[in-house]
C-alpha cells in the first residue's frame, strides 16, 4: 500500500480529524451511563487530545445483553457465510479508503511512528481481516472414521459472545487479530481497547455501520480494565475472552473464568524472546539488522521482542561493532515525521518504567554501551535505544519483560549453553536462531521452548501460521492461521446410529 504523505500532511489530517470519544453500543456510539470519561494523551507531545467514555459495569451488561440478543436472533450468526464474508470485506474496503485516517490516530493515540501505521500496522490488519473474511465460506467441517454403521459428524459452531480485551502496543493489528476469526465464524464480539489506544477501534466500528455489520454484531467498550475488563471477564454471559498483555492480567482472567462461568479464556502474554547466533552464523551485517529490528521495532513494545542477544564467543565483537552500527539507522523522534523510524512510548507511566529497568541495568553491573538515556522532545516520552554488554543469564534485565528498546547482550562458550541460556525464562513466545548449519539449525529449533522458532531471520510468520507462546507467554489457543478460528467455535458432536434394526424389520 503506498501513501506516504508529508509531515504537514499528516499534521493537517490529525488537525482535521473527529476524534472518537464514545463507546460503540448495539450500533451506536453513545457515552457511559455514568458520564464519566477519561482523558486521552498524545504521548509524543503529552497533549490531553480527547476524553473517551469511561464505561462501568452497567454499560457492560448492557452491551453483553444487545451482543446476546444479535448472537441470538441469527442475524450474523446464522447468516449464509459467504454474506458474511462479503460484508467483512466490504470493511476492509472502507478502511482502505480510511487508511490515513486510521494510520494518524493510531500515531497521535500510541505515539508509533507514522511510517509503521502506514506501512504496517494499518495494511497489515486489512489483510488479517480480508484472510479470515475468505475463510469464511471456505472452512468445512469433519465426518468421524466410525464405519458403515454409524455417521459422526463434528461440527463447529460460534460460541457465542466473545470479548476481547486488547493491548496498546498494536492497537488496531490486535483487533484484527481477534475479530477477524470471530467474526468469520458468526460471533458477536466485544472489543475493550486498552485505555491508551481507544481510537481506532472506534473509527472500525464506525466503519463497520456502513460495511453493513448488524447492530449488537460489533461493540466496543472503552473505560478501565480494573472495571469494564473485569466486568466483561466477570460477566456469567459472556462464552469467551481472547486476551492479549501482560502475563499477570492474563491470570486474572482464569480467576474471573474460575469465579464466573467457565468462559473460555485465551491469552496471549508477555515474552523475553532470545535471539541465539552461533559462531558459523554467516552474513554478520544482515544478523546484525536483523538482530536491531528485533528488539528497537516498535520502540521494543512488542511481545515478540527479542530482548536478549545470546550470542557466541568468537563472533560476538564483530556483531556487535555491527549492531551498534545499525542502531543508527533506527532515528527517533516526533511520530507524525514519516523520516523518523521510532517515536515515543505509550506514556509517561511506561516510559518511567522503562528508565528503571535501565537504571536497574547499570546497578546490577551491566555495560551500558549505547543510549539510556531519554531524547528530550517537548513534553513528549521518548527513550533512546539502549544496549547493555556484559550481560549475565540471572540479572534483571535479561529475566523480565522490559518492553522498551532495550537490548541485553549475553556471550556464551558454545551452542549448548546458547540454548541453556535461551530457555532459561518464565515464557516462551518467540526465538530466532542464526547458524548457517542446517543440522543444528533443525535440532535447536525442536529444542528452543518457544511457540515461534524462526530461523535465520527475525519474524513471527505470517497470517498463514499459528501465534502463540510455550509456558507463561500463552494460554488457551493460538492467533493467525486457521487455528484461530478454534478458540472462537465449540465442537459438536452429532451421531446416527445407522445399524438399525428396524430398518431391517422394515425390508422384510
Ligand atoms: P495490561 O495487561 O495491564 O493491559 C492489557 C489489557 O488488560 C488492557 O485492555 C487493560 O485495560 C486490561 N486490564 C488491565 N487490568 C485489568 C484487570 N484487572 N481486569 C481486566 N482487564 C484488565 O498491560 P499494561 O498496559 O499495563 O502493560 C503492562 C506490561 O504488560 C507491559 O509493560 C508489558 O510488559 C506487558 N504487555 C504485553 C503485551 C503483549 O503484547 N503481550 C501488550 C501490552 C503489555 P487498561 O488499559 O484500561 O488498563
Amino acid at each position: 500500500m503506498s501513501g506516504l504523505l508529508t509531515e504537514a500532511e499528516f499534521e493537517s489530517i490529525a488537525g482535521s480529524i473527529v476524534l472518537p470519544s464514545n463507546a460503540f453500543i448495539n450500533g451506536k456510539f453513545m457515552a457511559a451511563k455514568s458520564g464519566k470519561t477519561t482523558p486521552t494523551i498524545n504521548p509524543a507531545t503529552g497533549k490531553v487530545i480527547t476524553e473517551i467514555a469511561a464505561c462501568q459495569s452497567e454499560d457492560v451488561d448492557f452491551a453483553v445483553r444487545k451482543a446476546r440478543e444479535a448472537f441470538d436472533s441469527g442475524v450474523w450468526s446464522r447468516m449464509h457465510p459467504t454474506d458474511r464474508k462479503h460484508v467483512m470485506i466490504k470493511l476492509v474496503k472502507l478502511m482502505k479508503r480510511h487508511r490515513h485516517e486510521l494510520a494518524v490516530l493510531e500515531s497521535i493515540d500510541s505515539g508509533k511512528p507514522i511510517v509503521d501505521c502506514v506501512e504496517i500496522d494499518i495494511p497489515e490488519t486489512m489483510h488479517c481481516l480480508a484472510w479470515h473474511a475468505e475463510v469464511a465460506d471456505k472452512l468445512y467441517d469433519k465426518v468421524s472414521p466410525s464405519g458403515d454403521d454409524a455417521l459422526g459428524l463434528i461440527v463447529r459452531e460460534p460460541i457465542g459472545v466473545v470479548a476481547c480485551v486488547l493491548p496498546w502496543n498494536f492497537p488496531l493489528m490486535m483487533v484484527g487479530w481477534k475479530l477477524g476469526p470471530a467474526l468469520a465464524v458468526g460471533n458477536s464480539v466485544i472489543i475493550k481497547p486498552a485505555s491508551q489506544t481507544n481510537m481506532s477501534a472506534l473509527k472500525l466500528a464506525e466503519l463497520s455501520i456502513e460495511a453493513g455489520i448488524p447492530p449488537g454484531v460489533l461493540t466496543v467498550v472503552t473505560g478501565d480494565g480494573s472495571v469494564a475488563g473485569k466486568a466483561l471477564g466477570m460477566h456469567p454471559d459472556v462464552n469467551a475472552i481472547s486476551f492479549t498483555g501482560s502475563t499477570v492480567v492474563g491470570k486474572r482472567f482464569l480467576e474471573y473464568s474460575a469465579q464466573s462461568n467457565l468462559k473460555r479464556i485465551v491469552l496471549e502474554l508477555g515474552g523475553k524472546n532470545p535471539c541465539v547466533v552461533l559462531d558459523d552464523a554467516e552474513n554478520l551485517d544482515y544478523v546484525a539488522e536483523h538482530v536491531a529490528r528485533a528488539v528497537f521495532w516498535n520502540m521494543g513494545q512488542n511481545c515478540s521482542s527479542n530482548s536478549r542477544l545470546i550470542v557466541q564467543k568468537g563472533i560476538k565483537d564483530t556483531l556487535l561493532e555491527k549492531v551498534i552500527e545499525k542502531t543508527k539507522d533506527w532515528r527517533t523522534g516526533y511520530p507524525l515525521n514519516p523520516a523518523n523510524k521510532l517515536g515515543s512510548m505509550v506514556s509517561k507511566e511506561h516510559f518511567d518504567k522503562v528508565m528503571h529497568y535501565i537504571d536497574i541495568g547499570k546497578k546490577e553491573g551491566a555495560s551500558l554501551i549505547v543510549g539510556g538515556e531519554a531524547i528530550e522532545n517537548g513534553n513528549g516520552v521518548y527513550i533512546a535505544p539502549t544496549i547493555f554488554d556484559g550481560v549475565s543469564r540471572d540479572m534483571t534485565i535479561a529475566r523480565e519483560e522490559i518492553f522498551g528498546p532495550v537490548l541485553a547482550v549475553i556471550e556464551v562458550e558454545s551452542a549448548a549453553e546458547a540454548l541453556s541460556v535461551a530457555n532459561d525464562t518464565e515464557y516462551g513466545l518467540q526465538a530466532s536462531l542464526f547458524t548457517s548449519n542446517v543440522n543444528r539449525a533443525h535440532r535447536m529449533a525442536r529444542e528452543l521452548q518457544a511457540g515461534t522458532v524462526t530461523v535465520n531471520c527475525y519474524g513471527e510468520g505470517d497470517i498463514t501460521t499459528p501465534f502463540g507462546g510455550y509456558k507463561q507467554s500463552g494460554f488457551g489457543g493460538r492467533d493467525n492461521s486457521l487455528l484461530a478460528h478454534d478458540q472462537y467455535c465449540e465442537t459438536k458432536t452429532i451421531w446416527y446410529d445407522l445399524s438399525d434394526n428396524f430398518i431391517d424389520a422394515d425390508l422384510s
